[in-house]
């Protein structure tokens, strides 16, 4: 806790140029008057806050298991739970009793779903936080005001407790940056293109300009792994070098999709792609939205980057407050695909084929979201 304190403060320090200056106490007035006036919680409370702000990621250690165990063990229902997991339940009749009235109601029901691991409660894959830590998870499940739906998504994925969805309700019901940025509902038509099956085998490429920063911003159709670059100059040759040292990490991709901005349709830029055989597509003049995928990465950077902004980040810097999001996005279970873009960039191999079919579940996805796409365009995203 200390120690925790201590590396926080050291942060805040970290950006004032002081010189330290010795006063004998009976001169140290201001000090003297501050320590005789009593000062109210809230304000305490204010400063945790702005320094819990300066940095989630090396903010305090993450919550580990060790902590969730030592925590359940303390938790009274919890260790009733444990116990029961452990030597087995009582006769269903006992049960039926003891879930009318008490808080065990919500795990007597799934008790044949819950398992454990040394002290650490599981239902299925997620991991029960107790009561006292529920908190402290909830802040890190809120960690850039992601809203509430892939607040749910990111907690179905690691945790559970019993009224989490009520929970992570109410905290983003209570932000105010949450509130503020709440996404209004996208009023270009959504257009899906085929889901590639391969990890690069169709990105898309755009711009997004921010306050005067710009960001290449490049977005795999298949994992939906993103990469944003901020952006000196927007040429086509810083285009390409940037593009390059993308692809240097994930390989090349076999199509990319941009607008028709003046860097993706320079002879330049036509010539690096005929040259390592890489298919360019061009949206249709007039039709920027065709570019579905990209323009919607781009819609998410520019909100993401005006969450951090209202949230009072800006000591940081662009690059922390990137990586920040980055890191977030890229973790988080992808609405279409649902999974996070992370897992999916992973190597496929022949024991890829044992998992479910993704494939089918997004076509599945797209065809509802279809529902709502213009009529004059068709499935390829071309004009008919
Ligand atoms: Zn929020």
């Amino acid at each position: 806790m200390a120690a925790g304190r201590i590396e926080r403060w050291a942060l805040l320090l970290n950006q004032y140029d002081y010189e330290i200056e010795y006063i004998k106490s009976e001169e140290n007035v201001l000090a003297d008057a501050l320590s005789r006036l009593p000062c109210k919680d809230e304000l305490q409370q204010d400063v945790e806050q702005k320094l819990y702000n300066v940095s989630v990621i090396e903010e305090d250690f993450p919550l580990t298991a060790k902590e969730i165990e030592n925590a359940t063990l303390k938790d009274e229902v919890l260790t009733t739970v444990l116990k029961y997991v452990k030597e087995g339940w009582p006769e269903k009749s006992v049960c039926n009793i003891m879930s009318e009235e008490n808080s065990l109601k919500p795990y007597i029901s799934k008790q044949l779903e819950l398992s454990c691991i040394g002290n650490c409660l599981l239902w299925g894959q997620r991991v029960i936080i107790p009561t006292n830590l529920r908190e402290r998870m909830l802040k890190e499940l809120h960690w850039e005001h992601p809203g509430i739906c892939q607040m749910k998504a990111i907690a179905r994925s690691y945790v559970w407790w019993p009224k989490l969805d009520v929970d992570i309700e109410m905290i983003v019901k209570n932000c105010q940056t949450c509130q503020s940025v709440r996404s209004t509902p996208p009023t270009t038509p959504l257009i899906p293109w085929k889901w590639p099956a391969r990890p690069f085998q169709r990105v898309h490429v755009d711009y997004c300009e921010k306050d005067g920063n710009n960001f290449l911003v490049l977005i795999d159709s298949h994992s939906k792994w993103l990469e944003v670059v901020h952006m000196k100059s927007t040429t086509s040759s810083r285009t390409i070098e940037e593009l390059k040292v993308i692809y240097s990490r994930y390989g090349l991709p076999e199509e990319v999709v941009s607008d028709n901005g003046p860097q993706f349709v320079s002879a330049e830029f036509e010539s690096f792609c005929d040259k390592n055989k890489i298919k360019h597509t061009c949206s249709p003049v007039y039709h920027a939205a065709t570019n579905g995928a990209a323009e919607r990465a781009v819609r998410v950077v520019k909100e993401a980057l005006t969450k951090q902004v209202l949230d009072g980040n800006s000591k940081l810097s662009m690059k922390h407050r990137l990586a920040n999001f980055l890191l977030k996005y890229r973790t988080t279970p992808h609405s279409t695909t649902g999974l996070t873009p992370a897992e999916l960039r992973k190597l496929r191999t022949r024991l890829s084929l044992v998992s479910p079919n993704i494939a089918q579940y997004v076509e599945e996805k797209q065809a509802q979201q279809k529902l709502y796409k213009d009529p004059k365009i068709n499935s390829e995203g071309n004009f008919n």
